[in-house]
This record gives C-alpha cells, sequence and structure tokens, in this order.
C-alpha cells in the first residue's frame, strides 16, 4: 500500500505491517463482542434470579396470609363466644379489653386480606386486549353512588388507548387512583380528575389530574411502598395498600408510575403501560 508523506515522498507499508493491524484490529472487535456478550449473559441471569426472588416472595407472602388467617378468624370467634357468653360476669373493664381485642384482630385480618389481594394480583388473570376506555367507564359505573355524593367529575382529555393487558388489574389500578383522588380533598372541595393519555417512545403515557391536598415532595417516593401512609385513619380512612397495588399492576404491564405533586396544589398521577 502506498502513502504520500508529507515532503511529497511515497511511503510503502510492508504487508506484514498491514497483516499485524489487521489483525489487532479482529482481536479488539472479538474482545468487546466478548466482553459485551458476558455483560448480556451476566444481565440476563441477574434478572431471571431477581424474578425468581419476586416470585418466592409472592408465594411466601401468599402462603402467609393464606395460614395467618385460619388462626385470625378461630382467635375471632372465640371473642365472640366470650362476649355471648361471659359478658355479664367480665365488668366494664374486661367488656373493653375484650372489644379492643376485637378491633385489633379485625384490623388484622384486613391488613392480611390486602396483603393476600396484593400478592394475588396479574395471576388470576390472563392477558388480553384491553380498550382503556371501557375500563374507565366500568369504573365510572361502579363508583357512581360515590361520585354523585361527593360531587366529583371524571374529565377525560384525550382518548384512551388499547392495549395488551390484564383487565381486572387494570380496572383496580383506575378505580384505586379515582377513589384516591376523590378521598385527599380538602373541607368540601368538589373533586376534578383529569384523565389524558399520549404515546411516548413504545408506551402510553396516562395521567391522572385532580384538585386534592397534594404530596409535599420528600413523601412521594414512599407512598408507593406498601402500608405507607402519610394520615391518620381518623382523618382519612385508608390501609396504605391502594398505591402499592397501582405499582404492581403498572409494572406488570412493563411499566412505571410516579407522582407529580405539590402540597396543598393538587396530584397528577403519572404511569406508562407497554403500547401493543
Ligand atoms: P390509602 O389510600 O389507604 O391511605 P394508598 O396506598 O392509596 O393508601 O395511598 C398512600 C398515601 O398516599 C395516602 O395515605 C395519602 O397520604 C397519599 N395519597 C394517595 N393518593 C393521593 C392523592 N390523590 N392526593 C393526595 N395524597 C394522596
Amino acid at each position: 500500500m502506498v502513502y504520500v508523506s508529507n515532503a511529497g515522498q511515497p511511503i510503502i507499508l510492508p504487508l506484514w505491517v498491514l497483516m499485524a493491524a489487521l489483525i489487532i484490529t479482529g482481536l479488539v472487535v472479538k474482545l468487546l463482542f466478548d466482553i459485551l456478550t458476558d455483560n448480556r449473559k451476566a444481565m440476563l441471569s441477574y434478572v431471571k434470579e431477581l424474578e425468581q426472588t419476586n416470585q418466592d416472595l409472592e408465594q411466601y407472602a401468599y402462603v402467609a396470609s393464606h395460614d395467618l388467617q385460619e388462626p385470625l378468624h378461630s382467635m375471632q370467634s372465640l371473642v365472640t363466644l366470650i362476649e355471648l357468653e361471659f359478658s355479664d360476669k367480665l365488668g366494664p373493664m374486661g367488656n373493653k379489653y375484650l372489644s379492643h381485642i376485637s378491633a385489633v384482630s379485625k384490623r388484622m385480618s384486613n391488613l392480611i386480606s390486602n396483603l393476600l389481594t396484593y400478592s394475588r394480583i396479574g395471576h388470576s388473570e390472563e392477558i388480553q386486549t384491553v380498550d382503556l376506555a371501557g375500563i374507565l367507564d366500568k369504573v365510572n359505573e361502579d363508583l357512581s353512588e360515590l361520585l354523585k355524593t361527593t360531587g366529583a367529575t371524571i374529565e377525560r382529555k384525550t382518548g384512551l388507548p388499547v392495549i395488551k393487558g390484564f383487565p381486572t388489574a387494570l380496572g383496580q389500578l383506575f378505580q384505586n387512583l379515582i377513589t384516591n383522588a376523590i378521598k385527599f380533598q380538602s373541607g368540601d372541595n368538589k373533586p376534578i380528575i383529569q384523565i389524558s393519555a399520549e404515546m411516548q417512545s413504545g408506551f402510553w403515557l396516562i395521567k391522572f389530574k385532580d384538585n386534592g391536598i397534594g404530596i409535599p415532595r420528600e413523601y412521594q417516593s414512599q407512598i408507593f411502598i406498601i402500608f405507607k401512609r402519610l394520615h391518620t385513619s381518623s382523618k382519612f380512612p385508608g390501609t396504605g395498600v391502594g398505591l402499592a397495588n397501582c405499582k404492581k399492576i403498572v409494572e406488570l404491564h412493563h411499566g412505571s408510575i410516579w407522582v407529580e405533586s405539590e402540597d396543598g396544589k393538587g396530584s397528577e398521577f403519572c404511569f406508562t403501560l407497554l403500547a401493543e
């Protein structure tokens, strides 16, 4: 091969230099390819391990919550029996403690059944074509009484897409977000929920915007953790599983969920769902 030097003299590279350059380039390409393949293999094996751990945890939560219900039901029946047969012998303090045990065990039963529901999300139905507009119609219908009594309105700012997904779980996701938007209001403010969808890089970005109490920035990532609540039950009733369920449902559809909000200025719950 002939090159021209600065002085205008031709430079002839010997063949062995060319061969060596080719071999070195080949080796570097192979090395890079091996590194990438190894990284890909390692990543796939981590993903597999993570999926297995998640499945094990779900199974554990299911078995634990399922098995815990049984002794709890026996305890509740015993409390009812004691109340019926010995109430007059227990005196005021005895009766007070008994009703306290009853309330605590009901609360525990509630928590356990919520955990059970959480661990079963996505297990009880087949993936199918789902029209999200139809899902919203159904949720609207189911909540018609609540919408009427609170004076809440749901505004559809855009159409909603058709995706591949789990219809019951998606209905639960919509219902949780709407009931929260209605619940977390101050005074007798009339709830307004605006819903919109837009396509973004292969995903549908769906937003539920409300005019409620808002969420301070420092708590915005914590509210998706199961049983995490920001208020006492006397102020706003609830169990703290709604948004954990929402997160699990969204992740089941390969998406993510987050909230954009300012304290006192309403909240916008945003989530993505894999487009068809
Ligand atoms: P719960 O409604 O039973 O309290 P969630 O898991 O649905 O449980 O919500 C967790 C917390 O997130 C709530 O206790 C509340 O503090 C906050 N939150 C959820 N949705 C809203 C909303 N639309 N506006 C303001 N705060 C909200």
